[in-house]
C-alpha cells in the first residue's frame, strides 16, 4: 500500500474525522498529519476522548506522534506495526468509552495475535453511540462481515460523572462484504428505561409514553435499575429487531427536560427511520462506513446523506483504494455503494 503522508483538514467535521483517521493510519502504514482539528466546534481541538484516542493508538502501533496535546489542533501519527496484547486506557472524564472503543477495535483485527481493551469512561452519552447500540447494532453486523469479538459493558458511565467501563476481547479477523439494503420483516420491539440516582417515576413515565406511541404498545417495556455507584443518569433505549439487523434509539434523561420529551425524542428517530423504509438509520450509516471499506465493499440503504457520512466518506477515500457512491434510491432515501478501484 501507498505510504506517503495523508494530509487532512478537520474543520468540517467532528471526532470522526480524527478518529477514522487514526484507524485508517494504523491500518494502512500510511503517516497523517491532521489540521483544525474539530475546527469548528464550540470546544475545538482534542478533548480527553480524543486525545486518549490517540494515545491508545500510538501504543498500539508504536507511532511517533507531535501535537498530542488537551487543546491541540493539529497532529502528526507516524504509525508502526499493529501489536495484539492486553490493553487498559482511561479517559478520565465523562467522554465516550465507546468511540475509543470504535477507533482502536478495526485496527486489532487486523493485528498480529488476540487482544483484550479494556476502556474507561462514559458509555451512555449524548452525541455518541450508547454501548448498547455497539452491543446489539454495530457489532453483531462486524461479526456477520467476519469480525471476532466479545464484548462486555462492566459498568455503565453517565455525563457528567463518566466511571463506566468497557471490555472487549478481539482475535485477528479477516472482513467479508456486507449488503444491507432491507432491514427486513420486523420481529420484535422492546424499550428499556435505564435509571440510578433518579426519582423512580422518570422511567415508569418515559416507558407510559412509549406504550402510547403508535407501534409501540405491545413493546416489551422495562426498568433498569442500576446501582447507586454507576450514576447519576437515565436512558430511554429503544430496539427494534428486524430479520437482518437490530436497531437502537437512544434518548437521555436531562434536568429540565420532562420523561414525556424525552420519550419523544427517542420514539422520533425510530420512527424517521422505519418511515424511511431504508435498512440503516442515520447513525449507523456512518459507522458502517469504514468496516465495509476496509472489507474492500459492500452496500446498503440509509435515510439520509448526513454530514458524518460525508465527512467520513472523505477520509477513507484519502486512504484506502475505495470509491464511495451515494446516490438517491428509487424507493425512497440514499443508497451507499463502496466498491474498490
Ligand atoms: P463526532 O460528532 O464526530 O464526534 O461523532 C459522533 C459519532 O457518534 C458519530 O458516528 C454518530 O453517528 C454517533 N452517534 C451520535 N449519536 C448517536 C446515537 N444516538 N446512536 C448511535 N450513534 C450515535
Amino acid at each position: 500500500m501507498n505510504k506517503d503522508r495523508i494530509e487532512l483538514d478537520g474543520a468540517e467535521g467532528g471526532g470522526q474525522i480524527l478518529r477514522s483517521a487514526l484507524s485508517l493510519s494504523m491500518i494502512s502504514g500510511q503517516p497523517l498529519r491532521i489540521i483544525n482539528i474539530r475546527g469548528r466546534r464550540s470546544r475545538p481541538g482534542l478533548l480527553r476522548q480524543h486525545l486518549t484516542a490517540v494515545r491508545a493508538a500510538a501504543e498500539i502501533c508504536g507511532a511517533t506522534v507531535e501535537g498530542a496535546e488537551l487543546g491541540s489542533r493539529s497532529l502528526t501519527f507516524r504509525p508502526g506495526a499493529i501489536l495484539g496484547g492486553d490493553y487498559r486506557f482511561a479517559i478520565g472524564s465523562a467522554g465516550s468509552a465507546v468511540l475509543v472503543l470504535q477507533t482502536l477495535l478495526p485496527a486489532l483485527l487486523f493485528a498480529d495475535a488476540p487482544s483484550s481493551l479494556a476502556i474507561s469512561g462514559g458509555t451512555h452519552n449524548p452525541l455518541a453511540p450508547p454501548a448498547d447500540f455497539i452491543e446489539r447494532t454495530w457489532l453483531p453486523l462486524l461479526r456477520r462481515m467476519g469480525a471476532r469479538v466479545d464484548f462486555e459493558l462492566l459498568r455503565h458511565g453517565f455525563m457528567p460523572a463518566g466511571g463506566g467501563e468497557l471490555v472487549v476481547r478481539v482475535l485477528p479477523s479477516e472482513l467479508q462484504p456486507l449488503h444491507l439494503m432491507v432491514a427486513g420483516a420486523e420481529r420484535s420491539r422492546s424499550a428499556r428505561a435505564l435509571l440510578t440516582g433518579v426519582p423512580g417515576h422518570v422511567a415508569e413515565r418515559e416507558l407510559e409514553r412509549v406504550r402510547r406511541h403508535r407501534g409501540w404498545s405491545a413493546a416489551n417495556t422495562k426498568v433498569v435499575r442500576l446501582p447507586e455507584d454507576q450514576g447519576p443518569g437515565n436512558a430511554l433505549l429503544l430496539d427494534i429487531e428486524c430479520e437482518h439487523l437490530t436497531l437502537v434509539f437512544c434518548a437521555f434523561g436531562q434536568p429540565g427536560v420532562s420523561a414525556e420529551r424525552v420519550a419523544g425524542q427517542a420514539l422520533q428517530q425510530a420512527d424517521a427511520w422505519r418511515t424511511s423504509g431504508t435498512a440503516v438509520d442515520e447513525h449507523l450509516a456512518d459507522q458502517l462506513l469504514l468496516p465495509i471499506a476496509l472489507a474492500g465493499g459492500g452496500s446498503f440503504t440509509t435515510p439520509l446523506l448526513s454530514d458524518h457520512l460525508r465527512s467520513n466518506r472523505a477520509v477513507i477515500e484519502a486512504f484506502l483504494p475505495v470509491r464511495i457512491d451515494c446516490q438517491a434510491h428509487s424507493a425512497g432515501g440514499q443508497h451507499i455503494r463502496i466498491t474498490p478501484v
